[in-house]
C-alpha cells in the first residue's frame, strides 16, 4: 500500500507556478532522488511531522540541523511568543543580544568578540571579509565537498589539482572570483601544504568544516586539524572553522572546545562561523574570533558588515532558549544512545539483506552511504550508489520516516526522539533496505 500524497502533489503543481522550482531551497527538491513532488508538511511537533494529506512521519531531517530539541519545544516556543509580544524588530541594541553572545563565548572561548547575522551563509561570508581585511590578502583555500553557504567565493569547486585555481560551481560567479579560491581534498594535509606552498603568500584564510556534515558525517583524521592549523599559520594565513552544523551538535560547545574523540586534539581557529542550532529554529548566524581580528569590523574597523534583521529579538530569544535546553545534563548522551541503537539496527538489517552500507556516526548524527568502503573525503562520498540511496529514501518515506533527499546529508537525532521512535525506524529501515538492491 502506498501512502496517499495527493494534496502534496497538487500543491507542488501550484508551487511550480509561483516559486522557482517549487521550493525555496534546492536541497528541498526531490531531484537527487528521482524527482517528483516533495512532501508538503503542515505541522510539526517533537520528533514528528504531519503532511498536508494527514500522514505522520518521524523526522530525522531536523530542518538540516537546527531543530535539535525537536519541533515546537515548549521552552523555545514560549521564548519566541514572549519576544514577538514585545515587538519583533527594534533596530537598536538589546540586552538579549549580550546574553546570547556571552553564552556563545562561554561555550566557544576562541570567540572573543561576536557579531550576529541572519544565516550561516552570511556568517561565513563575513569571516572571509574579515580575514581578508586583517591579512590584506585575497585568496581562500577550502576543502572539496565542504559546504559553506551560497556566497560567491565558497561556491567554487576544485580545479584539476591542488596547484590549480578554482572553477565556479554555479553560473553567475565570475572566473575572476573563482580564481581567488583553491580547493583541496579534505583529510589531505599534503595537498593543503602543496596549495599553501604555491599560493600561501596570497592566502587570507583556510576555511574548513572541522567535522564535516555536508558529504555525510566525516571526522577529520587524527592530527588533521592540528596540522591544518599549524601549516596555515606558518604561511601567515588565518584558520576559519565553519561550525554552522557542528557547533552544539555533538556537545554543548563546538569541535574546538573538546576532545571529540580520544585521538583528536582541541585546536582553536582564528575565526568561527555559526548558524542553525544557535537560533533555535529561527533565522540566525554569528561569527567571531580573536579580538584583534574582529576589531577589523565596522564600526571599529574598515571591514563593513551590517544587517537590518541581525540580532532580532525573536531569533536571539529562540537561540537562548535552545541553548538552555541543551545545557541540561545528559542531553547529548541520550541522543548518542539512540543514534547508536539506530545504527546498530541498520547495520544488522543491511547485512541480513546483503546491502553494502557505510554509516558514519558522530554522537547523535550519522550518514548512510551505500558502499563498502570508508568515507573520509568528498570523492569517496561521490562514488557511493545514488540509486540505492534514492530507493532507501523512498522506502523510508513510504514507512513514514523523513530524512533529507540527498545521500550527502545527515540524519539528526533530537532530544524529542524516543526508544519507540527508534524501534519503529529500525523496522522501517529493515523493510526499506530489503528493497534497495
Ligand atoms: N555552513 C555549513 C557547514 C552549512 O551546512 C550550511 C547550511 N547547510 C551553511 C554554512 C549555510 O547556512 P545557511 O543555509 O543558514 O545560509
Amino acid at each position: 500500500m502506498t501512502m496517499n500524497r495527493t494534496r502534496s502533489a497538487q500543491l507542488y503543481e501550484e508551487a511550480l507556478q509561483h516559486i522557482v522550482g517549487g521550493v525555496n531551497s534546492p536541497s528541498r527538491s526531490f531531484k537527487a532522488v528521482g524527482g517528483g513532488a516533495p512532501v508538503f508538511m503542515e505541522r510539526a511537533n517533537g520528533a514528528y511531522f504531519w503532511d498536508v494529506d494527514g500522514n505522520r512521519y518521524i523526522d530525522y531531517l531536523a530542518a538540516y540541523g537546527p531543530i535539535i530539541t525537536g519541533h515546537a519545544h515548549p521552552h523555545i516556543t514560549e521564548a519566541i511568543v514572549r519576544a514577538a509580544t514585545n515587538g519583533t524588530l527594534y533596530g537598536t541594541p538589546t540586552e538579549l543580544e549580550i546574553k546570547l553572545a556571552r553564552m556563545l563565548k562561554e561555550a566557544i572561548p576562541s570567540m572573543d568578540k561576536v557579531r550576529f547575522v541572519n544565516s550561516g551563509t552570511e556568517a561565513v561570508m563575513s569571516t572571509i571579509r574579515v580575514a581578508r581585511a586583517y591579512t590584506k590578502r585575497s585568496k581562500i583555500i577550502k576543502f572539496a565537498g565542504c559546504y559553506h553557504g551560497h556566497s560567491d567565493l565558497v561556491l567554487v569547486a576544485a580545479g584539476s589539482g591542488p596547484s590549480t585555481l578554482g572553477i565556479p560551481d554555479s553560473a553567475g560567479i565570475p572566473t575572476s572570483i573563482a580564481h581567488e579560491v583553491i580547493t583541496v581534498p579534505f583529510n589531505d594535509i599534503d595537498a593543503l601544504r602543496a596549495a599553501l606552498e604555491r599560493w600561501g603568500d596570497d592566502t587570507a584564510a583556510v576555511m574548513v568544516e572541522p567535522i564535516v556534515g555536508n558529504f555525510g558525517m566525516v571526522m577529520p583524521k587524527p592530527g588533521f586539524l592540528e596540522a591544518l592549523c599549524k601549516v596555515t599559520r606558518e604561511f601567515g594565513a588565518l584558520v576559519i572553522y565553519d561550525e554552522v552544523i557542528s557547533a552544539f551538535r555533538f556537545h554543548y560547545g563546538s569541535t574546538q572546545t573538546y576532545h571529540v574523540f580520544p585521538d583528536q586534539a582541541a585546536v582553536e581557529p582564528d575565526l568561527t562561523a555559526l548558524g542553525k542550532i544557535i537560533g533555535g529554529g529561527l533565522p540566525i548566524g554569528a561569527y567571531g574570533g580573536r579580538k584583534t581580528i574582529m576589531e577589523q569590523v565596522a564600526p571599529l574597523g574598515p571591514a563593513y558588515q551590517a544587517g537590518t534583521m541581525a540580532g532580532n529579538p525573536a531569533s536571539i530569544s529562540a537561540g537562548i532558549a535552545c541553548l538552555e535546553v541543551l545545557s541540561a545534563p545528559g542531553v547529548y548522551e541520550e541522543m548518542e544512545r539512540l543514534a547508536i541503537r539506530l545504527v546498530d539496527g541498520f547495520n544488522d538489517a543491511a547485512s541480513r539483506h546483503g546491502v553494502p552500507l557505510t554509516i558514519n556516526r558522530i554522537r547523535g548524527a550519522f550518514s548512510t552511504h551505500f558502499c563498502d568502503h570508508p568515507i573520509t573525503n568528498y570523492e569517496e562520498a561521490q562514488q557511493t550508489d545514488s540509486e540505492q540511496f534514492a530507493r532507501f529514501f523512498r522506502g523510508l518515506l513510504e514507512e513514514g520516516i523523513c530524512i533529507a533527499p540527498s545521500k550527502y546529508e545527515a540524519w539528526f537525532l533530537t532530544t524529542a526522539h524516543t526508544d519507540a521512535d527508534v524501534d519503529a525506524t529500525i523496522e522501517a529501515a529493515d523493510r526499506a533496505l530489503k528493497k534497495v538492491l
